[in-house]
């Protein structure tokens, strides 16, 4: 019997780091949000990236959140959100009642395009309607043109969150993502390159970081007013998190530069053994950038004789895991209403049945596949995946 392939699943250390960690936890009776593992969590997360400050939070979601009310969000603002990234980039926007405004992606990067940028920057300079904030994604660990974007924002006047959440490890010129922004934020979900099993934090990198990560930590443990008894003037969250969750992720980020080689090797792997097929492409890993390659996607070329899903069910057959590329989110229903800026000119969609239309966006969607890139893949499974692939190739 063959065994399942998993897209990305966690991987805790061979050394059990995490279960000292865990253990130390429940030796000194600190299972509760705070404790030391969240302070040593987030102080070890500075050092390691180089930001200034750090807010150990119970999600991704939430460290999002988080920033988007650091940068003083309120009812009917605008916020530029890159359109093709996962939901949970952009659904904070509105748990405050702003209004995203989607940006196309470029071919170089994949990531939100600075020309696509510009144009929405000049537009609503136009309408009187400059954004809240801008938020960037380092997609699947691929760097954005993130000096240009924050040239931008810069020139704008407008605060820049760097969701990196799936490219903790990468750097570009040897500065880590999540630390080129005002904000950063990382996740530790089950399939990220290290996990908690759920988690998030969020990185501060303006020089006023440490009162902007005490006002956040307030917001995140209710809004309890410093007062003898519960007063509360703002209202609160529960987004703190655990002393035990700190416990893993402390011991994860020791294996963090493993992880990171072992999901290049990955890259190199497909790249090797499927680069050379008529009409495939890997994603791009972009100049003066070390990517953590946390999944491999590839691109298949329109003329290609081989369709995405070809590809994903014939490995699902074998019970292997992949995934399609996010689909943008200027094209999903629940953000019908918003808009959406682009280079392309002549907007219509091309596919009807996923609704992926020719924006930049659109086409790495709906030519793309992520490939199963876990971290714990022998050789012989990457074969038997590039084995099924060359496979369809070659009918
Ligand atoms: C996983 C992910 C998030 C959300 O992180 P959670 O910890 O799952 O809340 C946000 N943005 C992107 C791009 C992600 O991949």
């Amino acid at each position: 019997m063959k065994e399942h392939i998993f897209l990305a699943s966690p991987h805790m250390s061979e050394e059990g780091y995490e279960r000292d960690y865990i253990k130390e936890a429940f030796d000194t009776n600190w299972i509760a949000p705070l404790g030391k593992n969240v302070t040593e969590f987030e102080r070890e997360m500075t050092e390691k990236l180089g930001a200034k400050a750090a807010v150990a939070l119970s999600a991704g979601t939430a460290a999002i959140h988080m920033a988007l009310k650091s940068v003083g969000i309120r009812q009917g603002d605008y916020v530029f959100c890159q359109s093709l990234t996962f939901s949970a980039t952009a659904n904070p926007i509105t748990y405050e009642g702003g209004i995203p405004v989607f940006i196309d992606s470029e071919e170089a990067t994949w990531d939100m395009s600075p020309a696509a940028l510009a144009l929405a920057f000049e537009k609503y300079e136009k309408l009187g309607q400059m954004p809240r904030a801008v938020i960037v994604v380092h997609l699947y660990g691929l760097c954005a043109h993130i000096e240009e974007i924050a040239a931008l924002c810069k020139r704008y006047g407008v605060p820049l969150i760097e969701d990196a959440a799936e490219s903790l490890g990468t750097t570009y010129q040897g500065k880590y993502t999540g630390t080129f922004g005002d904000y950063g934020i990382i996740s530790f979900n089950g399939n990220k390159i290290i996990t908690t099993s759920g988690g998030g934090m969020l990185l501060f990198n303006t020089p006023d970081a440490r009162e902007r990560a005490k006002k956040v930590l307030f917001w995140a443990t209710q809004a309890r007013e410093p007062a003898k008894w519960y007063q509360h003037e703002e209202i609160g969250y529960n987004y703190r998190m655990s002393n035990i969750v700190a416990g893993i992720g402390r011991g994860q980020l020791k294996v963090l530069d493993a992880r990171v080689e072992k999901k290049r090797y990955i890259y190199e792997y497909y790249r090797e053994h499927l680069g050379d097929l008529p009409g495939l492409a890997l994603m791009p890993l972009g100049e003066d950038t070390h990517s953590n390659c946390w999944l491999t996607a590839i691109q298949l070329a329109d003329d290609c004789s081989v369709r995405p899903t070809d590809i994903m069910t014939a490995l699902e057959e074998d019970d292997i895991e992949s995934r399609p590329v996010w689909k943008p989110l200027h094209l999903q229903p629940v953000f019908a209403d918003c808009d959406f800026v682009s280079e392309t000119e002549e907007l219509h969609v091309v596919d009807a049945e996923n609704g992926a239309d020719n924006s930049v966006a659109g086409t790495l969607f709906g030519r793309g596949v992520c490939m199963p890139s876990d971290t714990k893949m022998t050789d012989a499974d990457l074969e038997r995946v590039c084995g099924i692939v060359r496979g369809l190739f070659s009918v």
